[in-house]
Parts: C-alpha cells; sequence; structure tokens
C-alpha cells in the first residue's frame, strides 16, 4: 500500500516537473512571467479538482470504466480502488455461488429445515418445509411459534435443551410421527429440522411393545420358579446336602431375573405412559427426608451420608417415578462406592431450575463410557454390577423418567475420585 502511494506521489511529481518545464518554455518565450505562473496554478489547482469530480463520479457508480482514466496521483488511488473493487466482487460471487450451492443442496432435502433468526423468526425454509408445515413466503419474518403451536414443539422451542430431538404424533393434522430438532448455527440463529420417522418409530414401538410382553409373560412362572426355591432353601434338613449351595445359587440369579423382569416392566411402563396428565406438585424435599430416614438407617454406619435440602422447593411432576429415581442414584452411588466413602445429596435451586445432585468418593467413571451410562445394559464394571444386584437398566429408567418431567441428567466423574449425577429441573 505504502509503495503504491508512493508511487502515486512520484507520479504526480513528474507531471510537474514535465509541466513546469512547459511553464518556463511558455514564460520565456512570452516574457509574461507572472501572468503565466498564475495561469499554471491554475491550471493545475482546476486539473486536481477535475481528477477528484472524476473519481468521485467514478465511485458513485457513474462511470462505466474500470477506472477513470487520470494521470498522477489520482490515476494511481482509483487504480488501487479499483483493484480492491475487483477482489471484494470476486470474493462475493465465491460467497454467493457457496451460499446458492447449500440453498439447493437444502431445497433439494427430503428433511424440512427453517433458519430461524435468536427471536424465532423465520428467515427461510426449504420446500420439505413448505408442504409439511405450510409455510408461505410471506411467513418470513413471523415467529415459528406463531405458525406451528404443537404444545410439545412449542415447549421445545422454550427450553434451552436442544441435544436431544423430541417425537411429535399428530403433527399439522397429520397421524404420523415427526422427529424434531433444533441446532444452534451462526452464533444466534437456529436451524428447525423436522423428518419424518413413521415407519422407524413403529418399529421402535414394536420392539418395546414385544420386551413388555415378553416381560409380563415371564413374570408369572419365574414368581412361582422363585418361591419355589426360596421354600427349598429355607429347609435345609429336607433337601440332600449335595444339593443345598446349587438351590442358593438357583434361588440367587432367579432372583437376578426377576430384578431384571421387574426393571423391563418398570421401563416399559414409563415409556408408554406420558405422566403429564398426572402431573402434581411434588414436594421433593418431604420425599428425601423420608428416603434419607432409609438410606441412614441400612447405611448410616458405613458411609458418610449427608443430605443437604432446601426446603419449600417444589416440582411439577409424579411422585412414584420421581422416588425411582432419587432412589436409583443415592443407591448407585453406595453400590459404587467404597465403605468409608463419602456420599452428599442435594437439591437446591439455581436462577432457572431446581437440582437433585448425588456426589459420591467412589470408583468414578472413565470419560468413555459417560455418554453411554444412559442405554440398557450398558455397564463399565459389569461384574462389580451384579455383584451388588444390579439389573443395567437403573439409568435408563432415570433418563426416561426425567425426559418425561422435561429435566436432564449431567454425570460428571473422574476415575478413582468419584462421581457427580446431577438431574435438572427446568423450569415453567
Ligand atoms: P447397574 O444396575 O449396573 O448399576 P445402572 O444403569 O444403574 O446399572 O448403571 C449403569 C452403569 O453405570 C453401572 O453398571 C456402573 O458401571 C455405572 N455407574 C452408575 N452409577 C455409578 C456411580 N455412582 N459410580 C460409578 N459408576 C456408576
Amino acid at each position: 500500500m505504502f509503495n503504491r502511494i508512493s508511487n502515486g506521489v512520484s507520479r504526480e511529481l513528474t507531471w510537474i516537473i514535465a509541466s513546469f518545464w512547459v511553464f518556463l518554455v511558455v514564460a520565456w518565450v512570452s516574457k509574461l512571467w507572472v501572468e503565466v505562473l498564475v495561469a499554471y496554478v491554475f491550471f493545475y489547482i482546476g486539473r486536481q479538482l477535475w481528477s477528484a469530480y472524476k473519481f468521485e463520479k467514478w465511485m458513485h457508480g457513474g462511470s462505466r470504466s474500470a477506472f477513470p482514466p487520470s494521470s498522477g496521483y489520482w490515476g494511481e488511488v482509483s487504480y488501487l480502488v479499483s483493484k480492491k473493487q475487483h477482489s471484494l466482487e470476486k470474493r462475493a460471487d465465491l460467497q454467493n455461488y457457496k451460499s446458492e450451492q447449500f440453498r439447493a443442496a437444502s431445497m433439494a432435502l427430503p428433511i424440512a429445515i427453517v433458519s430461524l433468526t435468536e427471536h424465532n423468526q423465520i428467515e427461510w425454509f426449504n420446500e420439505s418445509a413448505q408442504s409439511l408445515l405450510v409455510l408461505k413466503q410471506s411467513d418470513v419474518g413471523h415467529k415459528i411459534e406463531s405458525l406451528v403451536r404443537h404444545p410439545d414443539f412449542v415447549r421445545y422451542l422454550k427450553s434451552s435443551a436442544y441435544e436431544q430431538p423430541i417425537f411429535m404424533t399428530e403433527f399439522m393434522g397429520m397421524s404420523r410421527t415427526y422427529s424434531c430438532q433444533l441446532l444452534s448455527y451462526h452464533k444466534t440463529h437456529r436451524l428447525l429440522l423436522l423428518e419424518d420417522v413413521h415407519e422407524l418409530y413403529n418399529l421402535g414401538k414394536i420392539r418395546k411393545d414385544f420386551v413388555a410382553n415378553a416381560s409380563h409373560e415371564l413374570r408369572t412362572p419365574l414368581t412361582v420358579i422363585n418361591g419355589y426355591l426360596e421354600m427349598m432353601t429355607d429347609m435345609p434338613d429336607k433337601v440332600p446336602a449335595t444339593w443345598n449351595n446349587p438351590l442358593k445359587q438357583m434361588f440367587q440369579q432367579s432372583q437376578r431375573m426377576q430384578s431384571i423382569i421387574e426393571d423391563l416392566l418398570t421401563l416399559s411402563k414409563i415409556e408408554s405412559d406420558t405422566l403429564v396428565n398426572r402431573f402434581k406438585e411434588v414436594k421433593v424435599d418431604r420425599l428425601l427426608s423420608s428416603i434419607e430416614i432409609d438410606t441412614k438407617h441400612l447405611y448410616g454406619d458405613q458411609y458418610n451420608l449427608s443430605f443437604e435440602i432446601q426446603s419449600g422447593l417444589v416440582v411439577s411432576g409424579v411422585e412414584e417415578p420421581l422416588k425411582s429415581v432419587f432412589i436409583n442414584l443415592i443407591s448407585n452411588a453406595i453400590r459404587y462406592t467404597e465403605i468409608g466413602g463419602d456420599i452428599t445429596v442435594r437439591w437446591y435451586s439455581t436462577e432457572q431450575s431446581a437440582v437433585f445432585e448425588v456426589e459420591d468418593t467412589g470408583i468414578g467413571i472413565a470419560s468413555e463410557h459417560l455418554s453411554r451410562l444412559t442405554e440398557r445394559f450398558y455397564r463399565v464394571d459389569t461384574a462389580r454390577s451384579r455383584q451388588t444386584g444390579g439389573t443395567g437398566l437403573g439409568l435408563a429408567i432415570v433418563k426416561h423418567v426425567l425426559d418425561k418431567h422435561h429435566a436432564h441428567l449431567r454425570v460428571m466423574s473422574q476415575v478413582g475420585k468419584g462421581s457427580t449425577f446431577s438431574c435438572r429441573f427446568e423450569e415453567g
């Protein structure tokens, strides 16, 4: 840049020196030194003003040429400006090409896509969104919740938990299932993705129904077998001594099977129950006080148990499944912490949520397992889980109950140091 301007100044100086020679010759021939000097100065100023005028006109787009034909300093400046403009135009063309490509690709996608501003106003949408959500170009600038009023969608939009999609049935007057997810992009903008997942969703439902039915069918015969095995282990004198150990093991295993079946049934019950029509104000402080009494009674002499409960803090939900969440997390903390360890249970409010938290100083969980803990039968340490009576379904139940309460589970853990499981209940 500096080189270019010095180029411009040197061009100007060359012009001044050349024209000065002409001035000298004319003044010498005419002997009118003063008049010719005045005329020269006027000519120079006039030339500068004319160049500035042409430059300004060109900048306003009044001229068609690439840069105004000018010599001296102004010629150099207009050359630089036009070069810069040219490179900006090239960059803008490339940008336009890329965004056109993106637009064309998103238009062709079978997934409905709507781009939203930070105030949920529609910016643009693709063809699938146009037909699924019945959007028109005149809807651009309108808030999405004024056009898509499905209660689940409005609730999802208001929450700030967009990591997981939601599934909506009976959407926009159609008896099909749609998955809906919001993705943040470009700092404050969001992309709304809607996809017809009816067939997949139905397959999932068939699988869930099968598991629920199979568990239900197995429950009664297993109860009978369990009952007889218990009876036989209670009568060691009536059973040959060699049978005592096998019977004990059979009884333990059938009890384990029974726990798994009970947990599978609980899970399918939670999955098929929307719960929302049974929502009431749950006095969590009272619920936790009774859990505190039982836990301290059973484990108070083995662990340092402390309960820090904020009184009067309530949530909207169903008491029984919420209780199973609290018990599951506390019992996990006990099962995965060595005797003598610390276990702290907290219930408190933050600015936007109510938080239930269980912190332990137990064995901890390596980070690669954290995202999979709520999968059914996912265990980090299978042997320990079985040995402590775990079914591998506890955290799956926790996750499903929390989902139904629009709450989220967060796990922080360090191997050998302990874990903290937090359930965050959003307000509203
Ligand atoms: P399980 O019945 O096996 O405990 P869960 O679903 O409750 O099943 O937990 C899944 C796995 O997560 C457990 O097998 C265990 O490896 C791990 N886990 C859960 N809670 C804790 C905890 N507090 N500390 C360490 N590991 C844990």
